[in-house]
């Protein structure tokens, strides 16, 4: 299934929750989910009854919206989860958190995911001295995530950078804002993950 081009707010509006998709308007009044709190659509603003089901969906929809995956690849990383060791819903939140977009984002060198995923894809980003421009590579402890080096005096990543200095930058990634780098520390636990989804809820809605 292709990528979702849609409005972003509107997913947010369907969770009923902030997947802060749209960088810096998330965190101010102007944000859909504040001037409109409830579903898009004719019948929205209905009250639902929800069923075991539509929970489980629900969650595993957030997550999916929230680190920007289509469907099946989401569901790919469920698999690989579920063949490693320790806790699946934990093992697949740390694989979404260990993609190259993610890290880019939580590092504070884009706004927003979905700009994250484009500046990646636009190669101005290298991993341990390397350019790759793959959203879904996934990194490990150890690499080094680094502004393009030709990059790094452009007023558009100056910008950027200054404007997500506020953002905090979780302890599993040690980032170097004036170097335009960040190293994975390790894999994050559990509890370093923001991500606001039950994910043994995804587990169970896969496991059905
Ligand atoms: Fe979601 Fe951000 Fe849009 Fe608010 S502004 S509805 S958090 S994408």
């Amino acid at each position: 299934m292709a990528r979702y081009t849609g409005p972003a707010c509107k997913l947010c509006r369907r969770e009923g929750k902030k997947l802060f998709l749209k960088g810096d308007r998330c965190y101010t009044s102007k944000c859909a989910l504040e001037r409109r709190s409830y579903a898009p659509g004719q019948h929205g603003q209905n009250r639902k009854k929800t069923t075991e089901y539509g929970l489980q969906l629900r969650a595993k929809q957030s997550a999916r919206r929230y680190y920007g995956m289509s469907e099946g690849q989401f569901h790919k990383y469920f698999l690989m989860a579920e063949r490693k060791d320790g806790v699946t819903g934990t093992n697949l939140l740390q694989l979404c958190e260990s993609r190259l977009d993610n890290v880019v984002y939580t590092a504070g060198f884009a706004s927003s995911r979905a700009q994250a995923r484009q500046l990646v894809n636009h190669s101005h980003f290298t991993v341990n001295g390397k350019k790759v421009n793959i959203p879904s590579y996934l990194l490990k402890a150890g690499d080094v995530v680094a502004v393009k080096e030709s990059d790094r005096t452009t007023d558009e990543f100056k910008t950027l950078v200054e404007a997500n200095a506020g953002r905090p930058v979780p302890q599993w990634l040690d980032s170097n804002k004036d170097a335009m780098e960040a190293k994975v520390v390790k894999l994050p636990d559990r509890e370093e993950i923001a991500t606001p989804v039950e994910e043994h809820l995804i587990v169970e809605f896969y496991s059905r």
